[in-house]
């Protein structure tokens, strides 16, 4: 399979397009309002220890001061000017720049933990005794500033890459517990840590669950990549300048650099990038940690829409419907709520009874695949319910169940077919990751109220009729009745309705106006009593 990646970037957004074989696969959008500093690595300076707190303010070069707190600085960096010859000496040798980012976790040992019979004194776990007014510190950031809360420390850095995690202060090789199956939870713990030993990558790593079945040659890119970028956070800390405060050593990666980080892989063909600027800053990323891409990089700028020349724009439109058209002419519904998604498949015009079972057959097999591209798509997770259409023959009813999980094992997500109904529902999970595409763009339609249904102008001219007499009996003997309404609504009102409205008129002995108001609802009006 041919795969490309398109970045379009924009003042208020970055997003990124896979395409499989021309068709988008899968969109990811980042706006730049919604951008924290989570993950952000600085190297500050403690402005107060508070030992009633048990607890540090760390200047990292906010607006406020950040707050760290002893639980999560379980273990203790030594101060960065004691290590300063050793490291810098080192700068471009790779075993000894990872050994002295460990070995100083080894000047006080960790604290007793469940796993731990280390006992270590108690003065070492309290914070008076561990950190002092000025002192430099590395720190990652866990929680964004918020009003006038300053933003959440730890000292325990973690590095993500595509399949792991890394630990830089840790010696364990963890498992994600959604990996199923002791074999391969092995499988993987073996093969980390011989590649470990074999790079000389010190500390700890946990595989997240996308490293579920990952071979071998793929794990090593990635241990790979977190040795380069280990060994750059280790020469950027010794860069700050003693007049300095605090530095920015390492940020958590824009969304056209983790795209770069976790979707490349050996079938991508081309990275088309629509903006100069990020065009570079990709480039240099991939030059230092995915080599192989680098080459495959293009810089688009051409007149027409980059997301347009590839029909993006059209596809992401079409994935925040509700129906999804099928080639064989039967269509896909699509509902997501809160407790789960339904899809409906269903077969477009009347077919004749002879050819039934043969259109039905064709058009479920042809909604396997559309369902299997719409989940990834839409990013829809969690519990989905799928409804075929019935078959008489067992045979295509197997069939049918085949190809779906064909289909879904090209999905990145994990996904699992749980059950088959006596109905002929096909009930399966997939794993929720970020929000879904609806989610992220959309919100309640503030006209129906979500329900993606609104009252008709009839139901609504009814509701009006029943309004004004209520005026009536309430107020006394206003002279006249003005519905201001949307224009179907007043349109019902002055044809099809125009003899109930006279009567209405004859019976409360006023008169009724009418106003169009185009900024209204169907649903919405306004009864005015002059
Ligand atoms: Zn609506």
């Amino acid at each position: 399979m041919s795969e490309e990646l398109l970045i379009n970037i924009s003042p208020m957004e970055s997003r990124v397009a896979v395409l499989d074989n021309g068709v988008l696969g899968e969109i990811y959008i980042e706006r730049h309002n919604k951008l924290g500093l989570v993950g952000n690595i600085y190297l500050g300076t403690v402005v107060r220890v508070l030992p009633g707190m048990q607890a540090a303010f760390v200047d990292i070069g906010q607006s406020r001061t950040a707050f760290l707190h002893v639980n999560d600085m379980q273990r203790e960096p030594r101060p960065v000017a004691e290590k300063k010859n050793k490291a810098q000496d080192s700068i471009n040798n790779e075993r000894t720049i990872i050994d002295a980012a460990t070995d100083e976790l080894a000047i006080t040992p960790p604290v007793v933990s469940a796993q731990s019979t280390e006992v270590v004194p108690v003065a070492k776990t309290l914070i008076q005794h561990r950190l002092h007014e000025s002192q430099r510190i590395l720190v990652q950031v866990t929680k964004d500033q918020l009003g006038s809360k300053g933003a959440r420390l730890t000292t325990n850095i973690s590095l993500p890459s595509r399949y792991l995690v890394y630990l830089p202060s840790s010696e364990h090789i963890g498992i994600s517990q959604r990996i199923d199956g002791d074999e391969e939870r092995t499988r993987l713990k073996t093969e980390l840590s011989s590649l470990m030993q074999t790079v000389n990558l010190k500390g700890g790593l946990i595989a997240r669950t996308a490293a579920e079945r990952v071979p071998v040659d793929k794990l090593e890119e990635d241990i790979y990549y977190l040795l380069q970028l280990w060994r750059t956070i280790c020469a950027r800390r010794q860069e700050m300048k003693p007049n300095q405060s605090s530095e920015l050593i390492y940020q958590e990666l824009s969304l056209p650099l983790r795209s770069i980080r976790d979707l490349v892989h050996a079938d991508t063909e081309k990275v088309i990038i629509d903006n100069a600027q990020i065009y570079e800053q990709v480039r240099y990323f991939a030059k230092e940690f995915v080599p192989f891409v680098y080459d495959r990089i293009v810089h688009y700028n051409a007149e027409q829409s980059l997301f347009d020349v590839h029909r993006v724009e059209d596809d992401l439109r079409d994935a925040l419907k509700r129906r999804v058209d099928l080639k064989s002419g039967g269509y896909l519904i699509i509902d997501q709520t809160e407790a789960m998604t339904t899809i409906d498949v269903n077969t477009g015009s009347f077919v004749g009874a002879r050819s039934l079972e043969d259109t039905v057959y064709k058009t479920n097999l042809e909604a396997t695949h559309a369902i299997a591209r719409q989940l990834r798509l839409r990013n829809l997770g969690g519990i989905i319910i799928l409804d075929f259409i019935d078959m008489l023959e067992q045979q295509h009813k197997d069939d049918i169940l085949e190809s779906l999980q064909a289909q879904l094992t090209q999905d990145y997500a994990k996904t699992k077919i749980t059950q088959v109904s006596e109905l002929g529902l096909v009930e399966m999970t997939r794993k929720r990751t970020r929000e879904s595409l609806g989610q992220q763009l959309c919100e309640p339609c503030s006209t129906c109220q979500g329900r993606g249904f609104v009252k008709t102008a009839e139901t609504v001219c009814f509701e009006i009729f029943r309004e004004i007499m209520r005026c009536a009996r309430t107020y006394n003997s206003p002279k006249k009745f003005t519905v201001v309404a949307h224009a179907a609504v007043i349109d019902l009102l002055l044809t099809s309705e125009s003899d109930t409205v006279a009567d209405l008129e004859y019976l409360l002995g006023r008169v009724i106006t009418f106003d169009v108001e185009n900024l209204y609802t169907q649903e919405q009006y306004d009864i005015v009593l002059d």
